[in-house]
């Protein structure tokens, strides 16, 4: 059997050709799977669980259907989509994983997170991070109209994107002794993570073990997608299948 691990597919209505293979991965290689775990900014915009928005309801039903065909689906918060909830939960028929969270398969233990809290480099971000998974400003944001929700995100996203545009490359990326930390408090020697968009896996020594750093990549043109099972782990891209192509009018 097989478990794969995705993240930042940061599913929008303006991008089609990512639902589109992602609902073609979630019917096809997913269906053959046991577990699909998802770390992290599954959705571009998240919020709340009362979003009526079509798009989301279409993603929601295809998450069900998985997880109705026998196959486990898991996810983390990520920073675009910490709000899923409990809700999100019942109608996809996944579980919320606190981040981060030692996974367990195949004789081996992973720990998979969706990787921001490891960019302790870029401290505005770090705060912003603390002020919005507060329970108390979640709650305040929830209360509000989904109109007022949606206004307030289209804001945040455009200053989100005019932070990271102005940051040097290597302050939004993972903090070396932040990564060390996790892997001497979790006890384990490979960690899974998202968020940057740099798949990669990483060798390194933390206190004189070789530990393994996996990075899955975001679906912007092409899928990213950890595949483990006995045999071990094997990050692979996914390459956007011609057919599914958005035809441009002439
Ligand atoms: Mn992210």
């Amino acid at each position: 059997m097989t478990a794969l691990v995705v993240s930042d597919l940061h599913l929008d209505p303006a991008r089609p050709e990512i639902a589109a293979q992602f609902h073609a991965f979630l019917a096809g290689e997913a269906r053959a799977a046991e577990a699909l775990y998802v770390l992290g900014d599954l959705f571009e915009l998240w919020i709340g669980d009362d979003d009526p928005e079509p798009h989301k309801r279409v993603v929601i039903a295809a998450l069900r259907a998985l997880a109705d065909s026998g196959v486990a689906l898991y996810f983390l918060h990520g920073n675009r989509d910490f709000l899923l909830g409990a809700r999100f939960c019942e109608e996809s028929g996944g579980t919320l994983l606190t981040d981060p969270t030692v996974i367990e398969r195949y004789g081996r233990r992973l720990l998979v997170s969706h990787g921001d809290a490891l960019c302790t480099d870029d401290a505005p971000y770090q705060r912003l991070r603390a002020l919005v998974r507060d329970r108390r400003w979640q709650a305040q944001f929830l209360a509000l109209s989904i109109g007022q929700r949606q206004a307030l995100a289209r804001e945040a996203r455009a200053g989100s994107q005019t932070h990271t545009q102005a940051q040097p490359p290597m302050l939004m990326d993972v903090n070396s002794e932040a990564v060390a930390a996790v892997f001497r408090s979790a006890g384990v020697d490979t960690l899974v993570h998202g968020h940057t968009h740099r798949p990669a896996v990483h060798s390194l020594e933390v206190d004189g073990r070789t530990c393994t750093r996996i990075v899955t990549g975001d679906w912007y043109t092409q899928g990213s997608c950890l595949r483990w099972d006995a045999s071990g782990l094997t990050l692979a891209a996914l390459p956007r299948p011609a057919r599914q192509t958005i035809a441009q009018p002439a």
